[in-house]
């Protein structure tokens, strides 16, 4: 008997799509996880409807009604941590730790937004006018779309979903192709937190079908994306065209920057953390190691001999360390910057081999190039997988040169012992996150999340600054 097909959640019912995809395990690609349905083009437009229909109401909703719901779904994902966390790192391919730290994470962002429910915030101001109060208030932006990518399959759809519901938006959610395993689960506990009908929506589908259709709504007030560079920008083009609020959170090319000064054992733990950890595939990750020369023999030597320590495998097997890639096209991907980086004249130390285990999947020797300069294709398009390259450089203005020397600014990485140059560093570093002594990947739940240049575009998302996307102020002039 086939297994039923994980359905859509359109206005308060389960529906099925045009047709359904099945999920597959990157660890073992004979393990089929379920099927999904895909969204056709009519579900897309019923869900955005429904999505309209419920703003006229929710966005009047009660605070209170609102901080039940979010925290009633926050403390259902950090009860059930090891259960999703299992299903997220079978269907994404991170270990299972990283999964069920991802799920605790997402139950952690909606217990935060359930109480910033309480809080959101105005202003009252004198006017310039005799007799006349302003007020200044926040309301909701009305029917936001989500597009999600794979590599954070609950992080990044909680980030997003939480602060929606918790200013009075409706949601439309749209995850990546690859993990609809913990968007439906997600939308499952999210079904009976007591919203109503149309309140929140699961449109799973083809970004090309369902993420064009949100993008393209006019009743779709704003679009929330996190994706691959080529398709934010068009998201953002699109989006801003026809007059649309929108955030895009796009690629990195995330340098770690290490001294002379440096602590040897730090400096090598944030890179093998930063480059290699969830398989690299975090927009976060480090990819390039900027040394400083006194140090970088030794550096190049303590992360070689940490990578000779690392365990590819299995998702799900305790002794893993690092899972496999998420799926071929990412392989490939990433076995073709390996054969660019060596055809640029960098030298692969480290790794690189397609690696075979007892189950098929997609597993890939973490890989370590050296004696790579700046310029290179290695070192300003971002690979997305568990390769880093590092730079030797001469000193402190050179390595904050080469690091702020690529087209994007997420995050940024120092390690070093120098009060002055960690000063300096964080201050003129160009990206929207700078990290002193501790890895480039890895953030909090409760403060500002995003890059500049080209990583990101728009508001921040995470903490009180998502407030500035999910709101619109209102100014009012009061006279008695
Ligand atoms: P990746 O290459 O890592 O999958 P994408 O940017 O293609 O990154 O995917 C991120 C998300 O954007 C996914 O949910 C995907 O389905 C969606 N997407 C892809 N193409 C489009 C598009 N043309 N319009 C809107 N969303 C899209």
């Amino acid at each position: 008997m086939t297994e039923p097909v994980h359905r859509n959640f359109i206005g308060g019912s389960w529906r099925e799509g045009a047709d359904a995809r099945p999920n597959i395990n990157p660890s073992d690609t004979t393990d089929v996880i379920g099927r999904y349905a895909q969204a056709a083009t009519g579900d897309v437009a019923d869900a955005i409807a429904a999505a309209a229909k419920a703003f006229e109401t929710w966005q009047f909703s009660s605070i209170q009604d609102r901080f039940d719901a979010l925290d009633r779904i926050g403390t259902e994902l950090l009860a059930r941590r090891e259960e999703l966390g299992r299903l997220l790192s079978r269907e994404e391919g991170k270990t299972l730790k990283e999964g069920i730290g991802e799920v605790a994470r997402a139950g952690s962002v909606f217990k935060f937004f359930a109480g910033e429910c309480l809080r959101i915030p105005g202003e009252l101001l004198a006017s310039t006018r005799p007799g006349v109060t302003v007020e200044v208030t926040r309301e909701p932006v009305g029917v936001v779309g989500m597009i999600t990518p794979w590599n954070f399959p609950i992080a990044i759809p909680a980030w997003k979903i939480a602060p929606a519901l918790c200013y009075g938006n409706t949601v439309l959610f749209k995850p990546a192709e690859l993990v609809p395993g913990c968007a439906w689960a997600l939308t499952e506990i999210i079904s009976r937190a007591g919203l109503p009908p149309g309140v929140f929506n699961l449109v799973m589908g083809k970004g090309a079908v369902v993420g064009e259709a949100l993008v393209a709504s006019p009743a779709v007030s704003a679009i929330s994306f996190t994706g691959s560079v080529a398709t934010g920008q068009s998201v953002v083009a699109k989006a801003t065209a026809r007059g649309a609020k929108v955030q895009v959170e796009m690629g990195g090319k995330n340098p770690l920057v290490v001294l002379d000064d440096a602590d040897l054992e730090i400096a090598a733990n944030c890179a093998l953390n930063g480059a290699y950890f969830s398989t690299g595939q975090r927009c976060t990750a480090s990819s390039r190691l900027i040394v400083t020369q006194g140090v970088h023999d030794r550096f190049v030597a303590a992360l070689k001999q940490k990578l000779e320590a690392v365990k590819v495998g299995h998702a799900l097997e305790p002794a893993t360390d690092i899972g496999p890639v998420v799926d071929d096209k990412q392989l490939a991907q990433d076995l073709s910057y390996l054969d660019i980086g060596r055809k640029e004249g960098a030298k692969l130390a480290f790794g690189g081999r397609r690696l075979e285990r007892s189950t098929p999947g997609f597993y890939l020797e973490p890989a370590l190039f050296t004696d790579s300069a700046p310029g290179m294709r290695i070192n300003q398009e971002e690979i997305f997988g568990p390769v880093a390259s590092v730079i030797r450089v001469r000193d402190f203005d050179e390595a904050l040169a080469v690091a702020n020397g690529v087209p994007f600014g997420l995050s940024a990485g120092i390690v070093t012992t120098s009060l002055k140059h960690a000063a300096a560093f964080r201050r003129r570093s160009q990206a929207g996150m700078v990290m002193v002594n501790v890895p480039t990947a890895g953030v909090d739940y409760h403060v500002p999340f995003g890059g500049r240049k080209s990583s990101s575009y728009g508001p921040r998302e995470q903490g009180r600054y998502a407030m500035d996307f999910y709101t619109t102020v209102k100014t009012a002039y009061i006279a008695p």
